[in-house]
């Protein structure tokens, strides 16, 4: 089978305005003075759009009136709207689906735990990566995300988590993970741009951990290689879902060109520099891939890596003949990882009832349906 990779849109669009999450503090202080503004009032917007989520410009009364829309023009164009949000779990679920300038349709979902509230987002509208269990992939890729609509799911998401929305009462978003709609690697320098935004320290970004961001990627090895590079210790998962190459090339077919032996290098040499642990996804397929020899055959392959084993319980997509392992099955894989000593834990499966799970988001309102795929670690 051939394997296009796209990296770039596939046709000419027009570009979502520019906004201040597009750009580095460095460039939001240049466009400040380029507009004629103090470089010191682009801290000021920092600090609304970062610290308050506020994107009002009537109630930025630190800045002179006048001055007011035209840095709410300039800085934070509105870039996503919310179009219907759904909830499930008592409210400690909810899924947002949200209109881009161009009427594109992503969704983000927010999952509250009891000690951690974690937003799963998207990367890009639709994905090319064409993994024939994720809905996502079936629907091909509609175009990348910038960085600041992928930056703006989690200020909304923030937002919400601070207004006492979510059942238990105001809190702080404390993890995002990249396992919505799309590839992040394919859309390596809007993510990493939007990763900065949510790692840095306030007032130039939300001051989220990064460990506490997970990039989830099929294993993009050129891509790896350079989040390597980028000293932002951010949890990395690789959706391996086979320890095999023969059934790879067919459930994650970017395998044809890295095969598991290059991911698992990458992700080791990830694991070496930053001193992170890497998770290990892997979506547990009735009889395709939840073999008690493929468990063995993962356990010999980490068993001296420095990972950790996220298993998941396959969430059948619309028309797809695959369905969840049996019980009984999931536990003898669990079992056989355990013997070799890789850490396992098994998903759950939060928000399945809202079409909020992996590979599940699907929004009605589109005539071709818009899929993400939203998961808790
Ligand atoms: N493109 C990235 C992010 C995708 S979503 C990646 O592939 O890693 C995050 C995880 O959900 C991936 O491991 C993906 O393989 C998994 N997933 C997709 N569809 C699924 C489904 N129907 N059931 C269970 N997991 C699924």
């Amino acid at each position: 089978m051939e394997i296009k990779l796209v990296f770039d849109e596939p046709k000419q669009r027009v570009k979502p305005p520019k906004h201040f999450a597009d750009l580095s503090p460095e460039e939001r202080k240049a466009k400040a003075i380029e507009l004629g503004i103090p470089a010191f009032r682009a801290n000021q917007m920092a600090v609304h759009f970062f610290t308050h989520f506020n994107d009002d410009p009537d109630s930025w009364t630190d800045i002179p009136k006048e001055l007011r829309q035209t840095m709410a023009a300039e800085f934070t164009p509105k870039l996503i709207t919310l179009v219907k949000s759904i909830t499930c779990d008592n409210g400690k679920t909810r899924k947002d689906l949200w209109k881009l300038h161009d009427g594109v349709l992503v969704e983000s979902v927010l999952m509250r735990y009891s000690d951690r509230t974690t937003v799963c987002i998207s990367s890009q509208a639709g994905c090319g990566m064409n993994c024939p269990f994720c809905a996502t992939g079936q629907a091909g890729l509609t175009r990348n995300l910038t960085a600041g609509e992928i930056t703006a799911q989690v200020v909304a998401a923030a937002r919400i988590c601070a207004s006492g929305e979510l059942e238990g009462g105001p809190t702080r978003l404390s993890n995002v993970v990249f396992m919505g709609m799309g590839e992040p690697m394919a859309n390596y320098n809007a993510v990493m741009r939007s990763v900065r935004n949510i790692t840095s320290p306030q007032p130039d970004g939300l001051g989220i951990g990064a460990r506490s961001v997970t990039v989830s990627t099929v294993g993009l090895v050129n891509g790896i290689e350079k989040l390597t590079q980028e000293g932002i210790p951010v949890t990395l998962a690789v959706s391996l879902h086979t320890p095999d190459d023969e059934l790879r090339d067919t459930l994650v077919p970017i395998n044809s060109r890295w095969k598991v032996r290059e991911v698992l290098e990458a992700a080791d040499k990830y694991a070496d520099t930053t001193g992170r642990r890497y998770s290990i996804e892997y979506a547990l397929i009735r009889d395709i891939n939840d073999q008690a020899w493929r468990s063995d055959l993962l356990g010999r392959l980490l068993r001296n890596r420095n990972a950790h084993v996220n298993l998941i319980p396959l969430n059948p997509t619309p028309g797809s003949k695959w369905t969840a392992s049996r019980q009984e099955d999931e536990d003898e894989f669990v079992r056989i990882l355990e013997s070799y000593g890789v850490p396992v834990t098994v998903r759950d499966t939060r928000g399945r009832e809202i079409d909020g799970a992996c590979g599940q988001l699907a929004a009605a309102e589109t005539a071709s349906p818009v899929v993400i795929e939203g998961v808790p670690l």
